[in-house]
């Protein structure tokens, strides 16, 4: 590939999750016959910031941690997307992280390109005061580069409304004003939205309902197994259960891989991880390895936590009708070409599409913010569900109208969309 021997490829290239989202873009810019000269234009982040950390810990030492944010493009608006706390997050994660919300957004057509960063650190390892000293110092770093106009934060792995939340003041307190704009999922009481936080794993229940209904099954009569328990894992394992009327059989988190076939107690499990934290000492359910957690029958598999869980090697092996891919990136290329060839047995909702209800919600309470109007739920969860039903139906039309994957349909509507704004607005100067 041409862009191979580019300058700007040695910032992430040994990243192995920001190679596989540039081996997926590849495939996409054959299939829909990019001219070379767009396609590193398409692919490269624009901006990308690493930033060092010092904070003092409550023993006294000072620690360094390691942050970063991507801006992918900024074609068509603000870069948004979510902030992670994380041990193994890297500058080439997030911008793989930073391509994939590009897509995402594209294909449900929010005017923003993606965005992704975070710090490399394990918040179970800081206390409330460290989280908040590490949140505010990331923030404080970023000013320059982020504004409601430039860059949007939001939750992700790691993170959630308290974060949020210390990062509006932080940049509110530089700009002398409040600026609730400049990140969402915060609390409502500072113009954070009702339902922010559950909003990724409902939309990725709705998306399911819509599967099945596609597929003329009946929710009621299947069975799912949920990989991860963070917010999107726990609250669509709810949604299944309590909604759907799905019997979870399959719960796991980053401790443990639980297995019932007659059902576990997803609100019993969630009482039990608010309570102690992660599922180590659930009691429910057969203890099964990590490996063979995917594997498991089920009609509806969730993968709702890492990226590259789906690879070479389990790939031909997954027993499930629907997969539902809450996670960013869950899927490598590799294992893509093997559910290529299963696409008359698993139907794919693809991460672009089936996590997108988080980001649709945030650009909801970034407009309420910028306007200083708010809407009702009920007009938030309206539009939410449209959005989405068109998404799918434009998925699912253009896959089978060109006899492609979901994911390839789903990735192609986003590319093009992007393409055609970097078109439109030509090069500068
Ligand atoms: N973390 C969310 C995602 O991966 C988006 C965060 C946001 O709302 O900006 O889609």
């Amino acid at each position: 590939m041409a862009f191979a021997q580019s300058s700007m490829e040695s910032f992430y290239s040994s990243d192995p999750v920001f190679r596989m989202a540039v081996k997926q873009f590849e495939v996409l810019a054959d299939h829909l016959e990019i001219p070379q000269q767009y396609r590193q234009r398409i692919i490269q982040p624009k901006r990308s910031v690493t930033v060092s950390l010092p904070i003092e810990l409550d023993d006294g030492r000072v620690e360094v941690y390691h942050g970063y944010r991507v801006q992918h493009h900024l074609s068509i608006g603000p870069t948004k997307g979510g902030t992670r706390f994380s041990p193994r997050l890297t500058l080439g994660e997030s911008a793989a992280l930073s391509v994939w919300m590009s897509w995402k957004c594209a294909l449900v057509g929010l005017p923003y390109g993606g965005a992704k960063g975070g710090v490399a650190v394990d918040p179970n390892k800081l206390s409330r005061r460290e989280m908040e000293k590490l949140s505010r110092r990331y923030m404080q770093e970023m000013i320059p580069f982020v504004g409601p106009r430039t860059d949007i934060m939001g939750p992700d792995m790691g993170t959630n409304a308290q974060v949020m939340a210390w990062f509006m003041d932080t940049y509110s307190m530089h700009a002398g004003h409040a600026v609730p704009e400049i990140v969402t999922g915060k609390p409502v009481a500072i113009g954070g939205v009702a339902g922010r936080r559950e909003s990724t794993g409902r939309g990725v229940v709705f998306l399911v309902e819509r599967a099945l209904d596609h597929l003329n099954i009946e929710p009621a009569k299947c069975t799912a197994i949920v990989q991860g328990f963070g917010n999107v894992g726990s609250v669509t394992a709810c949604g299944l259960a309590y909604r759907s009327g799905m019997k979870i059989t399959g719960l796991s988190d980053h401790t443990v891989c639980l297995y019932d076939p007659k059902g576990l107690d997803v609100s019993a499990a969630d009482r039990h991880v608010q309570e102690h934290k992660t599922l180590k000492e659930f009691p429910q359910g057969e203890r099964v390895k990590p490996e063979d957690f995917l594997t498991l029958p089920c009609d509806v598999l969730v993968p709702a936590a890492v990226e590259r869980v789906i690879h070479a090697s389990n790939a031909a092996l997954l027993r499930c009708r629907v997969l539902a891919e809450a996670a960013n990136g869950p899927t490598t290329p590799e294992a893509d070409e093997l559910l290529d060839q299963r696409r008359e047995e698993i139907f794919v909702i693809p991460d672009v599409l089936c996590n997108a209800g988080g980001v649709i919600t945030s650009y909801f309470e970034w407009v309420q913010d910028m306007q200083s109007l708010f809407w009702t739920d009920i007009e938030m969860t309206d539009r939410l569900y449209r959005i989405l039903d068109t998404a799918f139906n434009a998925v699912s039309k253009r896959s089978k109208e060109r006899n492609v994957s979901n994911r390839t349909a789903a990735m192609a509507i986003g590319i093009e969309r992007v393409l055609e704004a970097k078109r439109d607005r030509g090069l500068f100067p």
